[in-house]
């Protein structure tokens, strides 16, 4: 099997496996209890938090555990509305579902405002237009991706952070595919809020946590114990918190070795398609610098590419369609549908891990070659 989908989830680190069966095996008392055995698992998630946080360069109380990118999305802009009060929510056409179908479910109940920012037929956000609709906009908060997971292009970070404080408005970005990707330090980004989901960076699934800087007073969203200082109530998981430090901890260590080898893959992938392959084009930017493990290919409207993901499948080469074939319908996701509407053709996003090699994007050459020629 060539597992070219670590955008949607990547292998877990055997050491992470070995961490979680011990810890489910040895520590089964509840972190809120005071007894030792229940101290022996506080210890657990307080060590977690502070590796996590020293990795990201901030502090421990400023990590709140949660099952992963979705919830922690959630809890960011539901108590964004509700504690912080904002009005008037910026975002972009590209964002995740976890933020796109969140802000349209408070504005279905709720009074406020949501602007989509401008974006090219690469992707890329309009500066200009964030700065004119940030303009005489109190209580606003701007939520854009780190990283898109289906396109792979960057946000220019300072850029937006120098807006949001020219115009004081809060900023919250999804960096669930950047995180354990780059080394980042959270506070100097200027992020007031970030979020990550331990399953695509080797961790497991199910977990992940909020960045929430210090400064920022959110309330829990989902409501019960005070567990997480009262952020989050449930009992944590912590065998998978446990795991998700461990695995950032891989990650952070290698990632200059694994930045470089995943980046040396995606320039073979898309060297050997243009050469080879050139009806085959690109969704984004891929001459510009996007996220290094991510690459979109715009294919052909032929009859292959309908089917594609599902004869790579059964050539057991594992990869993500950018659009749903089913019952003859294919419908383009919204990051494609966003792009350039006269422009729309079946998707395929070819996504990398430290796990990959030269020989699999060789393979998967050969692979597509004889489907097409
Ligand atoms: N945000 C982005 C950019 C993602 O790629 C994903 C996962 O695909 C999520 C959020 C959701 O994360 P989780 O799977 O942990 O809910």
């Amino acid at each position: 099997m060539i597992y070219f989908d670590n955008a949607a989830s990547t292998p877990v680190e055997p050491e992470v496996t070995q961490l979680v069966h011990d810890l489910m095996r040895d520590n089964y008392g509840n972190p809120s209890s005071l007894h030792e055995p229940g101290r022996r698992s506080r210890v657990v998630i307080e060590e977690a938090r502070k590796t996590i946080a020293e990795l990201l360069g901030v502090s421990s109380s400023e990590i709140v555990f949660t099952s992963g990118g979705t919830e922690a999305n959630n809890h960011i802009l539901w108590s964004c509305f509700l504690d912080l009060k904002i009005q008037h929510f910026i975002t972009s056409p590209l964002e995740h579902p976890a933020v796109l179908n969140t802000l349209k479910n408070i504005s279905n109940h709720f009074d406020i405002k949501i602007s989509y920012v401008n974006i090219n037929s690469q992707g890329h956000i309009d500066i200009e237009h964030l700065d004119h609709i940030l303009k005489n906009s109190p209580l606003t908060l701007v939520s854009l991706m780190h990283a898109n997971n289906e396109i792979g292009n960057l946000l220019p970070v300072n850029q937006v952070k120098k807006l949001c404080d020219n115009h004081k408005a809060l900023f919250h970005s999804d960096t669930v595919q950047t995180i354990g990707k780059y080394q980042m330090d959270l506070h100097s980004l200027g992020f007031d809020f970030a979020v990550a989901s331990a399953h695509k960076f080797h961790g497991p699934k199910g977990v992940g946590f909020s960045y929430i800087n210090s400064d920022k007073e959110l309330k829990s969203f989902i409501t019960g114990g005070m567990q997480e200082r009262d952020l989050r109530a449930g009992t944590e998981n912590i065998y998978c918190i446990a795991g998700m430090a461990l695995a950032l901890e891989i990650a952070m260590k290698d990632i200059k070795e694994n930045k470089k080898h995943i980046s040396n893959l995606k320039s073979r992938l898309i060297e050997k398609i243009t050469r080879e392959l050139p009806e085959i084009e690109f969704y984004g930017d891929e001459k510009k610098e996007g996220l290094y493990s991510i690459i979109n290919l715009k294919l052909p409207q032929t009859e292959h590419s309908e089917m594609l993901p599902i004869k790579l499948d059964i050539e057991g080469i594992a990869v993500s369609g950018g659009s749903a074939c089913s019952s003859g319908s294919n419908k383009p996701s919204h990051v494609i549908s966003s792009l350039d509407p006269e422009e729309i053709r079946p998707s395929l996003r070819v996504s990398f891990s430290k796990f990959n090699t030269t020989k699999e994007i060789d393979v998967f050459v050969e692979t597509l070659k004889n489907i097409y020629l």
